[in-house]
């Protein structure tokens, strides 16, 4: 791609195969995404972006946008094509008296996460802080305080978008609701997000959360406990995992995490029911809750291998907790079998008010395997499979999208055949010639 005259025009950063820093610059996530785009371009600012999209239309190249780089299928690097790389646009601005945040569009869940703590404040965002604003938001966002506060997708209140026709437009309830509502979990279709507006709520800084692990053969016993804790505490999160835990010392695990955000002595007498239940090591405890939500950063650091197939259940069965079990017999190292709850604050909300599918899940169940060994991908991939064809019967519809790996994964199954029909009316009002297709894709 010769890009002389780009250079000239675009104020931001130009990184081509020659040049130094190329080599670190098309490094995402997941080092199974291992690409080689033509350009990489770092924009500063929205006409920049404009710039860029214009110039890969002229060229007829594609174009993979990228927020914090955590796509799992590597959907934000290309090999040829440009990559449009917003690590130069993470400005987080907090209005604490109207309780609103604003992120640009390459801005990471930390820095929302501080910038709204800074006064008391929160949106409810994923687990991990160096996962992009971006991705997660357009997908849906789940994380720790969504049955407390939501979906982080339930707290965005407009969204600034460039299409691909280099337009700005802006998507609220009230303006271009129609597009608001696809960009609310089918995001990464219809353009470059290139700033969220969210809502925030109340939060101090100290948060009861942590985790109980059980011996495996009691994961039956536990479950009902689990089932009867969640039936009652619908904004509690409880996060289950079955695993080989190597605290202890590679003893197969049945874990039940939770994270409170009541008193901590509400916390302490609610979780009484997990902690006081004889359990081989118990983590719980009040903690900062930046200091929770960085918890993971490192361990979780982008370089590693990962594949995940996830679905959602309306109910938590003993046959799907046996089955989960009985996995863990094979479960390869690094690799966890793991619950969410859902209900509370995002079963509240209606499944036809936005294009995110899954109200009446009452658990997300996901085969998440991580390993360093390239040799080790094939093994890896096909234990997921194996592992997830065994539960997929006892999903409901529709699929959380960024948890969506799989290249060609019918669009109907994410968002159930209704929406998707919607969605791809979407796509060819605003890319009809599906130039944002580095994602699961809206067939136009
Ligand atoms: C370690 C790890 C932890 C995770 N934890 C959680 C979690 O707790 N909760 C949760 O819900 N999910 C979680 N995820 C999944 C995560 O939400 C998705 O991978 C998400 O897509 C990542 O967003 P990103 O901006 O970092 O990714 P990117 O790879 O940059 O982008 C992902 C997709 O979004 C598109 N995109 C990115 N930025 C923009 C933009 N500005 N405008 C338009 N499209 C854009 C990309 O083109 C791509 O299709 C996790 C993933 C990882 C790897």
């Amino acid at each position: 791609m010769n890009a002389t005259g780009f250079r000239e025009r675009f104020a931001g950063e130009v990184i081509g195969p020659g040049d130094a820093g190329y080599d670190q610059a098309r490094v995402v996530w997941n080092a199974v995404a291992d690409r080689r785009p033509s350009l990489i371009v770092r924009p500063t600012s929205v006409d920049d972006v404009i710039t860029a999209i214009r110039f890969a239309r002229e060229q007829e190249v594609v174009m993979a946008v990228r927020g914090g780089g955590h796509s799992v299928a590597g959907f934000s690097t290309c090999d040829g094509g440009m990559v449009l790389d917003l690590s130069r646009m993470r400005e987080v601005t907090v209005d604490p008296v109207r309780k609103r945040a604003v992120t640009q569009g390459g801005a990471h869940l930390s820095q929302l996460d501080t910038a709204a703590q800074e006064h008391g404040l929160v949106c409810p965002v994923g687990v991990v802080g160096h996962t992009g604003v971006a991705g997660l938001t357009l997908g849906g966002g789940m994380g720790r305080l969504q049955r407390k506060f939501g979906l982080t997708v339930d707290n965005l209140l407009s969204v600034d978008l460039v299409t691909a026709e280099g337009e700005r437009v802006h998507a609220s309830e009230s303006e271009n609701p129609d597009l608001f509502w696809g960009l609310r979990g089918a995001g990464a279709n219809f353009g470059v997000a290139t700033s969220f507006e969210f809502r925030l709520h109340p939060q101090e800084g100290t948060i009861f959360q942590g985790m109980v692990a059980f011996p495996i053969e009691r994961s039956l016993e536990i479950a009902e406990r689990v089932r009867e804790f969640v039936a009652t505490h619908d904004d509690v999160h409880v996060a289950l995992a079955f695993t080989k835990s190597e605290e202890l010392g590679g003893r197969p695990v049945f874990v039940v995490g939770s994270t409170h955000a009541g008193s901590v002595e509400q916390a302490e007498r609610d979780l009484r029911v997990f902690r006081e239940a004889g359990g081989l090591m118990d983590t719980f405890g009040p903690k900062p809750y930046l200091a929770v939500q960085g918890a993971a950063d490192e361990s979780l650091g982008w370089g590693q291998r990962f594949y995940t197939k996830a679905g959602f259940l309306t109910e938590l069965s003993d046959e799907v907790i046996g089955l989960c079990a009985a996995e863990v017999e094979t479960i390869p190292p690094g690799t966890e079998l793991s619950l969410w709850t859902f209900g509370g604050a995002v079963g509240r909300v209606a499944d036809d008010a936005m294009a995110y599918t899954g109200r009446n899940a009452r658990f997300n169940l996901s085969a998440e395997l991580m390993w360093t060994d390239p040799a080790d991908d094939e093994g890896r991939v096909a234990w997921g499979r194996a592992a997830f064809a065994k539960v997929q019967p006892f999903m409901t519809t529709g699929r959380y999208v960024n948890d969506v790996v799989e290249a060609g994964t019918d669009g109907a199954q994410i968002y159930g055949r209704a929406k998707y029909e919607r969605l791809v009316a979407l796509k060819r009002k605003y890319d009809p010639d599906n130039f944002f297709r580095l994602n699961q894709n809206i067939k136009p």
